[in-house]
């Protein structure tokens, strides 16, 4: 049960941030509430002395997608919903836009934001992947300041983040990728719908004649964070993208992530899983 609780809804984000810096000591953002509601009814040690909640909904600030020649910027506190219906997300992020249609059912998707959805930075963060191989960077503003990080830089370990207590992810920023690029995000749950991720991937690549010019590749879920594997991404630049190499690429991504694991109960079945998962991605962007 939810002890009793203060709400309020600023108007602008500034009001947002005085209220931050004010009520400093017990207060917490809430956007859609898709994880703070169910953690604070079970009592989730991660929302521990919560007694005030900053509604962040009616912040006009944080809730637009824009374009420009360069990049895409889409609101923290836009909902996978309307991502899902915007026309930019869905023509040049198709892999986030396909991360966002996986998430829960429609009633999480129309509550649920893409700031909340990696602020949390659990291991299972479906939109995470892709915004690491799109090399999206994060917005974050308080009273006093504003900065950007990358996506990266900005998760810093399981249920951890560069997030100070005054502060708010206004935007997230992604440079718009060449056309050149192909790619495809994939998730797999214990079932289809509602499901939490066992293993998601993203994969961005650009070839020439099949030949690599620059691969970007991400994993979450089976991973205890979302991550880049660099080493992979540097060893595959330039080579020839055949059914050899997809297979040595696949095997040497179950190894990485064995080095970032160690054996686990469930490595028997994720490991084969996951090197399978990634060759069949690898081949269908590659030869379609
Ligand atoms: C039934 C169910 C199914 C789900 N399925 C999935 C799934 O398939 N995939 C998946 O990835 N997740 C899933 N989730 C988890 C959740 O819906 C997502 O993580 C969602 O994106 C959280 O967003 P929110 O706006 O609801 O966050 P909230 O619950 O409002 O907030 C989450 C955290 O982020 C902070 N926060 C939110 N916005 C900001 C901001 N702009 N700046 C700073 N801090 C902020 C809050 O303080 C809080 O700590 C599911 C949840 C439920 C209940």
């Amino acid at each position: 049960m939810i002890s009793s609780l203060e709400i309020l809804i600023p108007k602008n984000l500034n009001e947002a941030l005085s209220l931050l810096v004010e009520r400093k000591n017990n207060c917490r953002i809430i956007a859609g509430g898709t994880d703070v509601v169910p953690g604070l009814q079970q009592g989730s040690n991660r929302f521990a002395n919560s007694e005030l909640l900053i509604d962040i909904n009616r912040i006009p600030e944080i809730k637009s997608i824009t374009q420009t020649r360069e990049k895409i910027s889409i609101g923290g506190a836009e909902t996978f919903s309307d991502m899902l219906q915007n026309q930019i997300v869905k023509e040049e992020l198709p892999l986030l836009w396909k991360a966002c249609s996986t998430i829960g059912s429609v009633q999480i998707r129309n509550r649920a934001t893409i700031a909340g959805n990696f602020v949390n930075n659990a291991p299972c963060a479906d939109t995470v992947p892709a915004l690491l191989v799109y090399n999206a960077t994060i917005e974050v503003e308080s009273l006093s300041s504003k900065k950007e990080i990358s996506i990266g830089e900005f998760l810093t370990g399981p249920y951890k983040t560069k997030l100070n207590k005054d502060e708010i992810v206004t935007r997230i920023n992604i440079p718009i990728p060449s056309k050149e690029f192909r790619g495809d995000f994939y998730k797999l749950g214990r079932r289809r719908a509602v499901a939490i991720s066992r293993i998601t991937l993203a994969v961005l690549t650009k070839t020439q004649n099949h030949m690599i010019d620059e691969i970007r590749i991400a994993s979450g879920a089976v991973t205890p964070i979302g991550i880049r594997f660099s080493d992979l991404e540097k060893l595959a630049k330039g080579k020839y993208a055949d059914d050899k190499f997809l297979k040595l690429l696949s095997q040497k991504l179950g190894e990485q992530i064995l080095n970032v694991t160690g054996l686990r109960w469930s490595s028997e079945y994720k490991l084969p899983v996951v090197q399978q998962m990634f060759y069949q991605l690898l081949k269908e962007i590659e030869h379609g």
